[in-house]
């Protein structure tokens, strides 16, 4: 198809600007010399895979090398699929058009578990065999990283391969090995063979998998030199680890549309409900220099006029006011903004407040998670009640009047009196902005509380308990509904169906590649989408398959149970997370790893908050 036909057909569809490619700061390259082509899939709309800065890294990453040219790709929303499929157009790069059937590489990012049917989609609209036993060939080879991969095994038959952890170091190492095996004619099974034995990488086929009748895993084996356990990666030292100085810049608006500054990784808090919380660790900082720097280059290269400072929670960053303060002397003459999103309560201080308002003012964002005080110790959000009202107070004084908070429902022990205190928090909130007299003058408040259902997660201390089922997620959405007396509360929530799918793929195993190749197949695609999600198909794909989604969702696993991710090691001990569950249903809190270490394995990095001294 030539320029103009493809133009001609854009026309057609919503938003042309997510296909043309051509951006700002996207990298193209002379095909015919380089030796690597990486093409980088997101599984979601062009708007949210332009946000996602993991995708920023390893883009910028990738083609600083010469022989690598790596390309962007992102799943065509549903009516550019349809002229696709119907003209008989592969899935392509943006950067070169160039379908990417023939590239070296075709590498997902797996941020949550509702794109997976879109991972399947892509392989099929790029004209692949959806298995990877179906492709024999060393090329392309099918490889995915992310958080997912913390339990990939919902998509075991699918990639080639998995990255464990950060990917700076280990892409890069794996595409040098793959070049050698190219080079050499080597087969794709040699290769992965290979593959396997370096740290981070986990090759699904080269583990046998026994179940017992029950359905519970009774062993997994390891074959052909492939390591029993296989250890994430790490970037050690984030001062001289690697950080684009420029970003692609879209045409059209998406999610995130301003420059993003990464100031450490990990967290410090161990939330129980938390993965991210549990799988960055263990907290390691970039200097303040190192921030300004970094950020400075992106505004001059970006254009932007705001930037975020993105971490898990952004006020734990130890020299934020000093870096701050540094920032202030370029971004205010420029007006450039600063915004600070994953703020905590507790630490948020009026001079904090201070310095944002210098810059910003918008809504206050915050999240309590649970409405009391004792579902909040169970779940370790180490943040009190008193905080919370001193934090808004301060707010309030310092002109804001929107405040947005986030809880959770359906966690452990939840009872009823823990949902009312959610809406009776809120009130209680607008109640104190009415009573302080220094309060905005002429101005209303409102608190929005933004309700999502809580999915146990892999590698938190919560991954041993059930789910709530669909009906009991409903009734209890009802009780908060009803249970909200204040007009100036508003409350939303989340579908109930698409958390109980979450649920069943976030523990599943490698026994629901079959369940997500029917949905596929029966058209399921954009499941975080509500537009799209059908949950009548996917019933119908887990039961032609004789299984039952609760078996993974809904039921409360014994400590000693072999669970489908095992095998991998993210730092953090199974003892250590059995520890955490057991306090958890005594309510007892853990302090933060700058308070106290509680040992929770991720030391085993050499590396971090853990050799901070205290
Ligand atoms: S080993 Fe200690 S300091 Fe290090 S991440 Fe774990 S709890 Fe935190």
């Amino acid at each position: 198809m030539n320029e103009k036909e493809f133009e001609k057909l854009l026309l057609s569809v919503q938003k042309p600007g997510r296909y043309s490619g051509g951006e700002l700061n996207s990298v193209v390259k002379d095909k015919e010399k380089v030796k690597i082509r990486f093409a980088f899939c997101f599984p979601d709309t062009y708007e949210i895979g332009m946000s996602h800065l993991g995708m920023k890294i390893l883009y910028s990453q990738f083609n600083e090398r010469e022989d690598i040219w790596c390309e962007r790709v992102f799943a065509p929303w549903v009516d550019f699929e349809v002229l696709m499929r119907e003209k008989g157009i592969p899935l392509f790069a943006l950067e070169s058009r160039d379908s990417i059937k023939d590239f070296d590489f075709i590498g997902f990012t797996l941020q949550y578990e509702l794109c997976y049917t879109n991972l399947l989609n892509m392989l099929d609209l790029a004209g692949l065999p959806l298995k990877s036993a179906d492709r024999p060939s060393l090329s392309p080879l099918v490889v995915a990283g992310g958080p997912c991969c913390c339990n990939p095994e919902p998509l075991a038959d699918f990639v080639d391969l998995f990255f464990l952890g950060e990917g700076e170091e280990v892409d890069l190492e794996v595409i040098d090995l793959y070049r050698e095996f190219k080079e050499k004619g080597a087969g794709k099974e040699e290769f992965l063979r290979a593959a396997a034995k370096i740290e981070g990488v986990y090759v699904p086929s080269l583990y046998d998998i026994e179940y017992f009748e029950d359905g519970r895993i009774k062993s997994v084996t390891p074959k052909d030199g492939a390591p029993a356990k296989i250890r994430k990666r790490i970037m050690r030292d984030m001062d001289s680890s690697y950080y684009p100085d420029r970003f692609v810049v879209p045409f059209i608006e998406i999610v995130h549309d301003r420059a993003v500054q990464e100031l450490f990784r990990g967290c410090i808090r161990g939330c129980r409900f938390c993965q991210a919380g549990f799988i960055y660790r263990p907290v390691r900082e970039k200097s303040a220099d190192t921030v300004n720097r970094q950020a400075k280059a992106l505004c001059e290269n970006t254009g932007y006029d705001e930037i975020s400072l993105s971490s898990l929670s952004t006020s734990d960053y130890t020299c934020l006011e000093p870096l701050l303060n540094k920032m202030l002397l370029w971004t205010e003459p420029q007006s450039i903004s600063l915004s600070l999103p994953s703020l905590r309560v507790d630490n948020f201080s009026a001079e904090l407040l201070g310095k944002i308002n210098h810059i910003r003012k918008s809504g206050l964002t915050f999240a309590p998670e649970a409405g009391t005080q004792r579902l909040r110790d169970v779940i370790n959000k180490n943040v009190t009640e008193e905080e919370i009202f001193r934090t808004c107070k301060t707010a309030f004084e310092g002109g804001y009047t929107a405040v947005k908070l986030y809880f959770m429902l359906g966690l452990p022990t939840e009872t009823d009196e823990d949902l009312k205190g959610i809406t009776d928090l809120g009130r209680r909130i607008i109640d104190l902005y009415y009573s302080l007299e220094n309060r905005p003058v002429g101005k209303s408040p409102s608190v929005s509380v933004s309700v999502s259902t809580f999915v146990p997660k892999p590698f938190t201390p919560f991954q041993f308990e059930p789910q709530i089922e669909k009906e009991e997620i409903e009734r209890r959405q009802n009780v908060l509904k009803y249970s909200n007396t204040c007009r100036k509360v508003n409350i939303s929530w989340h579908d109930s169906s698409v958390s109980f799918l979450e649920g069943a793929f976030a523990r599943g195993d490698r026994r629901l590649c079959a369940v997500l190749e029917a949905a596929f197949k029966k058209g399921c695609k954009f499941d975080g989408w509500n537009e799209c999600f059908n949950l009548q198909k996917w019933l119908e794909a887990f039961d032609e398959n004789g299984i039952d989604p609760l078996f993974y969702s809904a039921r409360k696993r014994d400590f000693d149970e072999i669970n489908p991710w095992d095998h991998l090691d993210f730092g953090v001990t199974k003892d250590f997370l059995i520890r955490e569950n057991k306090k958890a249903h005594s309510a007892k809190i853990t302090p933060n790893c700058r308070e106290k270490c509680a040992a929770c394995g991720a030391a085993c990095f050499g590396e971090g908050v853990c050799f901070e001294k205290r």
